[in-house]
């Protein structure tokens, strides 16, 4: 027993290699055998993805006309993003929430990991995460945001914290305008309280469209002294989509992903 466990640590890398070998996984994109194990996407597609900048690798989005126009008002200070809202991205990130793809996830969060690594932090900063309700996490199973928070702390080596709380009976946003999503989301969240809250926050979300919920989550850190809130998100929505998104009529995680996604 003693030897089993001493040697454990090694012992399951090399049984991932050999599944791996027996059972290659394919790429997410071209469906090819990935080289890899863990990989979830192969060495040609991950330098051809879509990005926001493709000349540099991670930047604050905000310096985009193309979307910082589509994000007024607007409470945070900065906005890093992977990639504008368009497959392959869209359609990951839709099989992750929707159809609980967890290949899908794990790809969104290595990702993301992988963009931060050339991203320094600033000293006494954490990184915080978009909530969802009881309900909506009974219904998915987790929260898609959470997870990319963990990934984004780990590859920054900085504290993760559960900041805020989410309502339940709280309608989805898709179809409301932006005073009513406004007025919709002051009620929804609120601060957990008993943390102590550092004086830059990293705020992670999946999608960024018009910017409604990170603005109101600003809003309560700023209100309690949080100097700087820098969103982090996978992809952000142009504001010719975000006026689409919020046109769409119905107000199911189904018209949200047909409406984003198209
Ligand atoms: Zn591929």
């Amino acid at each position: 027993m003693f030897i089993f466990c001493e040697f454990m640590p090694n012992f399951v890398p090399l049984l991932h290699q050999c599944l791996h070998f027996l059972l290659p996984n394919s790429c997410l994109w071209c469906q090819l055998p990935v080289q890899q194990a863990q990989a979830q996407i192969c060495q040609y597609c991950n330098p051809a993805l879509p990005r926001l900048s493709p000349a540099v690798p991670l930047d604050n989005a905000l310096l985009l006309p193309q979307v910082s126009r589509g994000l007024k008002p607007r409470y945070f200070d900065a906005l890093y993003s992977l990639s504008w809202y368009q497959n392959p991205w869209s359609h990951w990130i839709v099989a992750w929430k929707f159809n609980q793809d967890l290949a899908c996830g794990a790809l969104l969060c290595q990702q993301l990991a992988a963009a931060a690594a050339g991203y320094l932090p600033p000293p006494d900063a954490a990184v915080c995460y978009v909530p969802i309700s009881k309900t909506r996490l009974k219904e998915r199973g987790f929260n898609q945001a959470e997870q990319l928070a963990h990934a984004l702390a780990a590859a920054l080596q900085l504290p993760l914290l559960a900041l805020f709380a989410s309502k339940k009976g709280i309608k989805h946003q898709v179809g409301l305008s932006r005073a009513q999503r406004n007025a919709n989301l002051r009620r929804q969240f609120s601060l957990l309280p008993n943390n102590r809250l550092p004086q830059h926050l990293l705020l992670v979300d999946d999608v960024i469209t018009t910017g409604a919920t990170v603005n109101q989550l600003t809003l309560l850190l700023k209100k309690q002294g949080v100097q700087t809130v820098d969103v982090w998100t996978l992809a952000v929505t142009s504001a010719k989509r975000q006026r689409r998104y919020s046109a769409a009529p119905s107000s199911s995680p189904d018209a949200e992903s047909k409406a984003l996604a198209k």
